[in-house]
């Protein structure tokens, strides 16, 4: 198969044999374990399930192996992949099953009691299997040794996958990525391990020999966990560690056991590491890399870092399901000297910084970051209108905006969608956000608009507080006031002291914080 086909990456994970791929509490499977079981279930779903090529093989369900091993049968086997959202109620299942129009759907016994009156044949994985559905023991039967893939012709723009977005900004939108966006997505991190190796002084060779276990904090049925973290296991024959969930405490546990190199996930994953009371109490020798990416990156986490976990590698990744993750990443002395930037441009990808009118604008100024290169999606599924605007002439619109210095490093200044436009001056969420989180008693902060009859909005700040603390609204102006301009400060303040929400991605549900504490 063409190199950049998911299933070449496939055929090439298999010759890491016996190494251990991986590694979900005490259960372990190897990278010939993982190639004949992902064969034998590709051949079953055409074989039983009349799957075809660009057929929907839906996938529900937590980080189990399984996962993996669906995701991988069904691209074998010519299938659109599409991971949908585990954390999806019974109705959000039900979209991203007729949305898709998926053909078969494999979920776990949890996913699977919700997905009953979806009216898909269902394939059970572990748990519960539901009146109706079947387990995967049952369809796999036997798993012979000579297995092999379904014959199967796909070329490199075939569609291979279907993300869906986050939901940040509204309805998650389908994200219709080729085997092409898949098969370059490990290309661009690899570029990025192998920056750190050279700027270590050292060569490919030198470096050798460490094996790379990566901890996955983060769902696979995201792009970070996919694609930053999955692909680029394969690709670089290391092993990875699946969590049930994150949790900072069982983390660590693993950290020590598995003795995990690579943290693979988001910004507040590092934050809830350091924060963890046993922190201090592990040894975290092992681990050598912090990758996280996905949602801003406060200035003050690598800082922390610095300090906790010296001589660590942190790396901050921007990307979006558009882009099939990585986009743009900084990482090294270039991220320890501009701890406020997303860093340069990937190896495959252009950026420019458009204004209103599709214009580009001179370096400097904030404008729209607009993304191209191969790691870019088809489109959308089934939304032409959300196509037509977001993909324009080749350029994908990301919806952020952002600047670039004359160096090339870009910045980004919120989401377009994320700012608060106070008596007319532009506050962007972000930047208050990072200011707020340099307080001491600060341990999480949101930012969000609150109406106002004469500026239309002002600035609210919603603050989860550090255990012992209770700095007064008073103070917290005073400190935000050495930092950034006076507009800008929030006028409204709310402390709990319950975790902020989050979706799986890392990033605060805003709508759901503001229902919250305005009501409204
Ligand atoms: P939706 O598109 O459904 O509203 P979403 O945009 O949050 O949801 P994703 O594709 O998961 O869905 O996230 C991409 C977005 O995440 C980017 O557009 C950007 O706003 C944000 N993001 C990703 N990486 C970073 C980063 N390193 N720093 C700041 N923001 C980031
Ligand atoms: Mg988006």
């Amino acid at each position: 198969h063409a190199p950049g086909h998911f299933r070449a990456l496939l055929e090439m994970s298999r010759f890491h044999g016996d190494k251990e791929f991986l590694v979900y509490d005490d259960e372990r499977i190897t990278y010939e374990e993982h190639f004949r079981r992902a064969a034998a279930l590709a051949d079953r779903l055409v074989e039983k399930y009349g799957v075809a090529k660009g057929d929907r093989v839906a996938i529900a369900m937590r980080n189990y192996p399984e996962w993996v091993i669906s995701f991988s049968a069904a691209l074998a086997a010519g299938a659109i992949a599409v991971p949908l959202n585990a954390w999806w109620t019974r109705q959000e299942l039900a979209y991203g099953v007729s949305d898709s129009g998926a053909k078969v759907v494999i979920a776990d016994g949890e996913r699977a009691s919700r997905l009953t009156a979806a009216g898909v044949p269902l394939i059970v994985t572990r748990g519960e299997v539901p009146a109706g559905a079947r387990a995967l023991t049952e369809v796999m039967g036997e798993v012979r040794a000579d297995v092999t893939l379904p014959a199967v012709e796909l070329a490199p723009e075939d569609p291979a996958t279907i993300f869906y977005t986050s939901g940040t900004t509204g309805r998650p939108k389908g994200a219709l990525g080729s085997h092409r966006n898949l098969g370059q997505s490990p290309m661009t991190v690899a570029y990025g391990l192998l920056r750190a190796v050279a700027m270590a002084g050292k060569d490919i060779g030198a470096a050798a020999g460490v094996r790379r276990v990566s901890l996955l904090t983060v769902p696979l049925f995201h792009v970070t966990g996919c694609f930053s973290a999955l692909t680029t296991t394969m690709f670089t024959g290391g092993g990875l560690v699946l969590m049930y969930k994150w949790d900072p405490g069982r983390a660590m546990e693993l950290i020590e056991r598995e003795k995990v190199t690579t943290l693979i996930g988001v910004p507040t994953n590092a934050w809830q590491l350091m924060s963890h009371p046993d922190f201090a109490k592990r040894d975290l020798s092992s681990l050598t890399t912090l990758g996280y990416g996905g949602a801003p990156a406060p200035p003050k986490l690598l800082e922390r870092i610095n300090r906790n976990m010296p001589e660590r590698a942190a790396s901050n990744g921007y990307g979006m399901t558009e882009t099939t993750a990585l986009a743009i990443g900084n990482g090294g002395p270039d991220y320890q000297a501009r701890p406020d930037s997303i860093g340069l441009p990937s190896a495959v990808v252009d950026v420019r910084v458009v204004g209103p009118l599709g214009e580009e604008v001179p370096a400097g100024e904030v404008g729209e970051l607009c993304v191209r290169g191969p790691n870019v999606i088809l489109g959308y599924w089934n939304q032409p209108q959300a196509t037509a605007e977001t993909f324009v002439n080749g350029w994908l619109h990301t919806g952020d905006l952002a600047r670039v210095d004359d160096e090339g490093f870009v910045y980004i200044v919120d989401r377009a969608k994320d700012m608060v436009i106070r008596g007319g001056e532009n506050v962007y969420c972000a930047e208050v956000e990072s200011a707020l989180f340099e307080h001491p008693a600060v341990d999480d902060a949101a930012v969000i608009g609150v109406p106002h009859d004469e500026l239309g909005e002002e600035v609210g700040a919603v603050l989860r507080l550090k255990p012992g603390t209770s700095p007064a609204p008073e103070e917290i102006r005073a400190f935000l006031a050495e930092r950034i301009a006076t507009f800008k400060i929030p006028d409204h303040y709310w402390f709990r002291d319950d975790e902020l929400p989050r979706n799986p991605g890392g990033k605060i549900l805003k709508t759901r914080l503001r229902r919250e504490v305005l009501g409204a």
